[in-house]
């Protein structure tokens, strides 16, 4: 799991990370220069998740790899830090057999509380490396969008918490934005497109790409 640290420097959020009285904790922290640090062995439980779901998992703690990457929360992400990156990356996948699917952000299984890394985080750079899942959306040539009970429904597929409600479908969507669609996130809003989504083509396109073909109960 993807966090930034949303602190001033690599210095201070290293310090938080080792107090005890933070109660916050996670096996890496990368530095802007792509300094890798390790703070906690990957076989013991970190706890830098918390309360949030991913593939019905709630416990994400203890069943997670937590990497921090130093980033204040508004500055783009240097090369030499994705870098390193994608080499802790390539490290964990092997160690515990982790597929390219079981890499995400920890807005996406903390959607109502949080949202790092942001949508400055390049996962379509690891997507072209192997190393997570974030393809471009498959905008259907032909035919109408997805409904978006239908959208969601295929987010939820692929990991996200089924949200309840019109407040925590906006909040899981703006995840969903950051992650997969941040061109779009905060695109001046076509007059054509409907008011309760109007990114509806773009995420049915994605819904497309990560979800596949229609099933029953879609
Ligand atoms: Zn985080």
């Amino acid at each position: 799991m993807i966090h930034y640290t949303a602190m001033a420097s690599c210095a201070a959020a290293e310090a938080r990370l080792r107090d005890p009285a933070f109660e916050v904790s996670a096996h890496w922290l990368i530095g802007r220069d792509g300094e890798v640090i390790s703070l906690v062995p990957e076989e013991r439980r970190a706890w830098h998740a918390g309360a949030g779901e991913w593939r019905g998992c709630r416990d994400i703690n203890s069943a997670s790899i937590g990497i921090e990457l130093d980033n204040d929360g508004r500055s783009a992400f240097p090369g030499a830090q994705i870098a390193a990156l994608e080499a802790v990356l390539r490290g964990i996948r092997t160690r515990w057999q982790i597929g390219a699917d079981g890499v995400i952000g920890h807005a996406d299984m903390a959607y109502l509380r949080k949202s790092d890394p942001g949508p400055l985080f390049p996962w379509g750079r690891l997507h072209k490396a192997g190393l997570a899942v974030a393809p471009p959306p498959v905008i259907p040539a032909r035919g109408r969008p997805l409904s978006l009970a239908e959208v969601i429904g295929r987010l939820c597929r692929f990991g996200y918490r089924r949200p309840e409600g019109a407040d925590e479908s906006r909040a899981m969507l703006i995840a969903v934005k950051d992650r997969f669609l941040p061109f779009w996130r905060d695109a001046p809003l076509l007059p054509e497109r409907g008011a309760d989504e109007p990114h509806l083509v773009e995420l049915s396109g994605l819904a497309l790409a990560l979800g596949g073909a229609p099933r029953p109960g879609d």
